[in-house]
């Protein structure tokens, strides 16, 4: 089965993404901690990719189609895989739907996690002390504007995948284990 989890920054994709690779045994495609791992290696396109995350803004959609494109090529992705973090713009879930179509696969459902914007601030706050600051982006300044960027690019997914019947919605001010809950009715539905 392949889902999408979707919401704003901080909303607990993440979270939810790994719970549901430990529980279910799902492969997680994340194209932030993807971002993150090419930065970590010096490439250049996680060079590029550094400054971009680090001043909230998206990473190009040529880019990110193409990253999700090999993962999704490779074996372990047969089975289904959870994205978390794409699409992240309506070209992206435009080439999404043309790949899952050449691949011969179907999307399940798209869960977007809802949230209370102004407890995302203390939710990246927390984040931030948690790792030790391990992301850059992750402090006030940068989450406005990517609250900003979610807005003006990534919200008008929702409406495309809601078009299509696919769109489920969860509340994300609930606990981690009721959020789960009500992400695992949705899977058994
Ligand atoms: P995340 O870990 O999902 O919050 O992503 C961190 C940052 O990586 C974002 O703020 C973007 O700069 C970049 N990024 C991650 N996924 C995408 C995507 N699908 N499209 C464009 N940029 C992305």
């Amino acid at each position: 089965m392949n889902i999408i989890l979707f919401g704003p920054p901080g909303a607990g994709k993440g979270t939810q993404a790994e719970k549901l690779v430990s529980e279910r045994g799902m492969v997680q495609l994340s194209t932030g901690d993807m971002l993150r791992a090419a930065i970590a290696a010096g490439t250049e396109l996680g060079m590029k990719a550094k400054e971009i995350i680090d001043r909230g803004d998206l990473v190009s959609d040529d880019i990110m189609v193409g990253m999700i494109n090999d993962r999704m090529s490779q074996d372990d992705c047969k089975a289904g895989v959870i994205l978390d973090g794409f699409p992240r713009t309506v070209a992206q879930a435009e080439a999404l739907d043309a790949m899952f179509a050449e691949k011969n696969i179907t999307l399940a459902h798209v869960i977007e996690i809802k949230v209370d914007e102004q407890a995302l601030f203390a939710r990246i706050e927390n984040r931030a002390s948690e790792t030790g600051g391990e992301r850059s982006d992750d402090n006030a300044d940068v989450l406005a504007k990517r609250l900003k960027v979610y807005h003006e690019n990534t919200a008008p997914v929702l409406p495309y995948y809601e078009a299509k019947g696919l769109l489920k919605t969860v509340d994300g001010m609930q606990s981690i284990e009721d959020v789960s809950g009500d992400i695992a009715k949705i899977l058994t539905s």
